[in-house]
């Protein structure tokens, strides 16, 4: 069983959510077309960026991308001038936890470039809720990919749930608690009738119960998102029980304490594998920060602009993570754990493993959609990837996850329009993401910046 040391990641997704008023998208009229002019396109796709490029969007997709004088301009088109900007397509959060963030927050997601996300858990009923109010148009949201309720091994569950942390019996009375191979199919098949893609794992019991989650998971036709398993079951169990993605680098040390002809050998079957790895290194490395700065940020007198974007849901979750604190690891231990773990994300993504870009948004102290970018520079800086594999693991990877790389994750004619026009080249300094200057979702222009609607 794991130690509760990684209590404070278990527990995003249980407070209450602060609807406020925010700013609803207005109902989709007559959707006209839309033809970026003479803009830098980065793909996704890994061909170099076509300068001087026109891409328009028809009906919700992308139909045309090639140059100027080879493009021609519906007569009915919004203009868009793209010269010295760029356009890669939507960002994607692949870890978020959207109930610690509450609705009111959904909009900011949109505004710094993310157009998808998958959320790992928390109260699903009202996540589902704005899912569904995005795709009709009715609120501005990134389109989001479910789990059902996290699955966790019943000892612990019990463990936590016996600490009595205030404010923590909620987020844990979601969970599903599996002990046995029975408990594990009935986890399924609850999860399977919920309209969700993704059962998520957290902390998974004996190797004969993960397995038969796994196995039953993937019959259903779920993707298995979880952390590493556990100590005892390990990384190479997950990839024979065809667990898809791998969250945190936490426990991925385990490689290193492997024989090197072993770690080299398991690297070379997660590269083969149809396996993810989401490194969440934001939220890794937040632990990091002084308490007297994460407190600052917690109660907002830090003075950091970004703060802003924090609703009051995610203040307040905030608040009740740090409750947890005392039930953390020794910082040098886990500091020791991280460092493990980025050796073994860097021996795996050398092997060739596929990345994916995600936050864990609600954990200490993430700020929604500005995390992300964070986490990219992140992506360039501790794991060496080029700002093009930064972008990638944030468009077409999680697309390729999802089985949907033939119509998401790359500008290319015939994909959905999800595009943000940046304002200055992601390719020579990953940090440019940050110069979001509009965003078009499903086809409509949904942001463009001094203009709260377009
Ligand atoms: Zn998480």
């Amino acid at each position: 069983m794991k130690h509760l040391s990684s209590v404070h990641w278990l527990v995003t997704g249980f407070l209450a959510l602060a609807v406020g008023p925010g700013s609803a998208q207005p109902p989709a009229a007559v959707q006209r077309p839309v033809a970026i002019v003479g803009v830098t396109v980065v793909d996704g796709t890994g061909r170099s960026p076509q300068v001087g490029a026109t891409v328009v969007v028809r009906e919700g997709r992308i139909v045309a991308v090639g140059p100027v004088d080879q493009v021609s301009i519906p007569a009915d088109a919004d203009r868009i001038e793209g010269r010295g900007r760029y356009l890669i397509a939507g960002l994607w959060d692949t870890h978020v936890h959207l109930s610690a963030l509450g609705r009111a927050g959904l909009p900011d997601l949109v505004r710094h470039g993310i157009t998808s996300v998958r959320d790992l858990g928390g109260d699903l009923a009202a996540v589902r809720q704005w899912r569904d109010e995005g795709e009709r148009g009715e609120w501005l949201s990134p389109r989001i990919r479910l789990a059902g309720p996290i699955v966790e091994n019943a000892a612990w569950l019990a463990r936590v749930r016996g600490l009595g942390v205030p404010g923590l019996s909620r987020g844990l009375d979601e969970r599903i608690p599996v002990e046995t191979e029975a408990d594990a199919i009935r986890a399924v098949d609850s999860i399977a009738g919920l309209q969700v893609e993704v059962l998520k794992i957290r902390n998974a019991p004996r190797a004969a119960v993960y397995a038969t989650l796994v196995k039953a998971a993937r019959a259903r036709g779920l993707l298995v998102a979880g952390h590493q398993p556990s100590r005892a079951i390990g990384l190479a169990a997950a990839l024979a029980a065809g667990q898809r993605s791998i969250e945190h680098i936490e426990g991925l040390d385990e490689l290193m304490s492997l024989p090197a002809g072993q770690r080299d050998s398991l690297a070379r079957a997660y590269a083969a594998g149809e396996v993810w790895i989401t490194p969440t290194l934001a939220a890794s490395f937040g632990r990091f920060v002084p308490d007297s700065v994460t407190e600052a940020r917690v109660v907002g007198t830090s003075g950091d602009p970004d703060l802003a974007l924090v609703t009051p849901a995610l203040r307040d979750f905030w608040k009740a993570q740090r409750e947890l604190k005392a039930y953390d690891a020794p910082l040098e231990a886990y500091r020791t754990m991280v460092v493990g773990g980025l050796a073994g994300v860097r021996l795996l993504r050398a092997a060739g493993v596929k990345l994916m870009a995600g936050t864990d948004l609600g954990v200490l102290t993430l700020v929604p959609g500005a995390s992300l970018h964070e986490e990219l520079g992140f992506l360039v800086d501790s794991l060496g990837l080029s700002p093009l594999e930064a972008i990638q693991a944030a468009t077409v990877e999680p697309a390729r996850y999802f089985r949907q790389a033939d119509s998401l994750g790359t500008v290319e004619p015939g994909r959905l329009a999800d595009l943000v026009l940046l304002g200055a080249d992601p390719l020579a300094d990953i940090r440019n993401v940050r110069r979001v200057e509009l965003v078009v979702l499903r086809g409509r222009v949904v942001w463009s910046r001094g203009r709260e609607r377009p």
